[in-house]
């Protein structure tokens, strides 16, 4: 399926192996609060140091348009380095490859691991600029790329990189991502059903379409069932609505009808009259959302219903929550839905983002057969766009 030259293909004894990982976790004063990404990051890690690979990490974190103390990497080499149980040698460096850098690196013997500090702190890594990506690539014999989340972008540190170093591969996680999304959208065992939610429809409305040639079912719910309510002719009060994308809901609604999917929108929702995790609340019919009131969850009967449509699917993909799950009061449909899939015999997909941390915040995590460490790279790849990096990585 995959055409691409991976970790397997590679002999990498004796050789600097510059690994492009995922390491974008989320921190807070200085403290990694969730470690998926690292976890994921593992096994590629250990067969390369296994093989006798000299490893020189490197990933973004953050968003910073340059060099920012608060967007160091450092945290993530401490983690690392006891999950691997080796020391793992923090190249803090604001310009992420100097000559210091590449002198600790031609020190570095066979097993060694050493993670360059976040790639962002260069300001071209964004606009896939030259001089950065010669700059990763003169510190590499081979780049393999593990960092799934960030396939979707054509960065210096995913694919401009690739251009000067003379061989590149895919990590684990990048097959085991690829094999998951990929199949359920190529070859999916049926009924398939997708469920979306979230907050907007504009970011989704892409996949939806997409998948409406592909799904037997779609299952929406979350922030964005309100503008299919108002395309359905409810008003829907203070909840969520983007009023532009009232016509792509109808239009959705038109798809679904025409290519035979069954299309689930909530029949009920769970209003209150303010945005706080214990703002007072009552259950409504979709048709029945009153001014002053706002939708944060579906409803009882939408749980039950959707729960029964996905009895005897055989694929579930998922991306987006039923309702502001932050919010204990308001994540009873989000449960719902995990609930409902973790009891099924089937291929089950988490599409990242806040679908991912749901799942994991419900306790639910290890009774899914995925969950994608990419929300953006994920939708975009379900939306069938090819992946710059992987698409920049040598063919096998
Ligand atoms: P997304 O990143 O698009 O998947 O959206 C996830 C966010 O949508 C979460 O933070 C949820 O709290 C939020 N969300 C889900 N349902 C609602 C809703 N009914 N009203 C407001 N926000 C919502």
């Amino acid at each position: 399926m995959l055409n691409k030259k991976t970790v397997n293909d590679l002999n990498v004894k004796g050789k600097r192996v510059l690994v492009r990982c995922d390491f974008n976790v989320p921190i807070i004063d200085g403290a990694i609060t969730d470690e998926n990404r690292i976890l994921a990051a593992l096994p590629t890690l250990k067969k390369l140091i296994a093989d006798g690979g000299r490893l020189i990490l490197c990933s973004h974190l953050g968003k910073p348009k340059g060099p920012d103390p608060k967007a160091t990497l450092e945290p993530v080499a401490a983690r690392l380095s006891s999950h691997l149980g080796k020391p793992v040698k923090f190249l803090a460096d604001d310009a992420v490859v100097s000559d210091a850098v590449r002198a600790a690196v031609n020190e570095m013997k066979d097993g060694d691991v050493a993670l360059l500090q976040n790639t962002r702190f260069r300001a071209e890594e964004t606009k896939n600029g030259e001089a950065f990506s010669k700059d990763l690539a003169s510190l590499a014999d081979v780049f393999v790329n593990d960092a799934f989340g960030t396939a979707h972008r054509a960065h210096c540190s995913t694919v401009g990189v690739t251009a000067f170093v003379p061989e590149s591969a895919v990590g684990y996680l990048m097959q085991e991502e690829l094999k998951f999304l990929g199949g359920a959208i190529q070859n999916p065992a049926r009924p398939f059903v997708a469920i979306l939610g979230g907050a907007k429809v504009s970011d989704k409305i892409l996949v939806i379409k997409e998948l409406l040639n592909k799904v037997d079912k779609l299952i929406i719910g979350g922030g964005m069932a309100y503008t299919f309510f108002v395309a359905q002719g409810h008003t829907v009060g203070d909840s969520l609505l983007e009023v532009d994308r009232v016509k792509d809901a109808k239009e959705v609604i038109e798809l679904a009808k025409a290519k035979g999917v069954e299309l689930l929108l909530p029949v009920d929702t769970v209003v209150t009259q303010e945005f706080n995790r214990d703002a007072a609340y009552k259950t409504v019919p979709s048709s029945g959302i009153e001014d002053g009131w706002g939708g944060l969850d579906i409803g009882e009967k939408s749980r039950d219903i959707f729960t029964a449509a996905l009895a005897g699917a055989k694929t579930v993909i998922w991306n987006g929550p039923m309702g502001v799950f932050e919010f204990p009061n308001f994540a009873k449909g989000t449960l719902a839905v995990a609930q409902a899939m973790a009891a099924l015999d089937a291929t089950t997909i988490i599409g990242g983002g806040d679908s991912a941390a749901a799942v994991n915040q419900l306790g639910y995590g290890d009774k899914m057969s995925h969950i994608s460490t990419g929300g953006g790279a994920s939708l975009e790849f379900l939306e069938g766009k090819a992946l710059p990096g992987v698409e920049a990585v040598q063919n096998a």
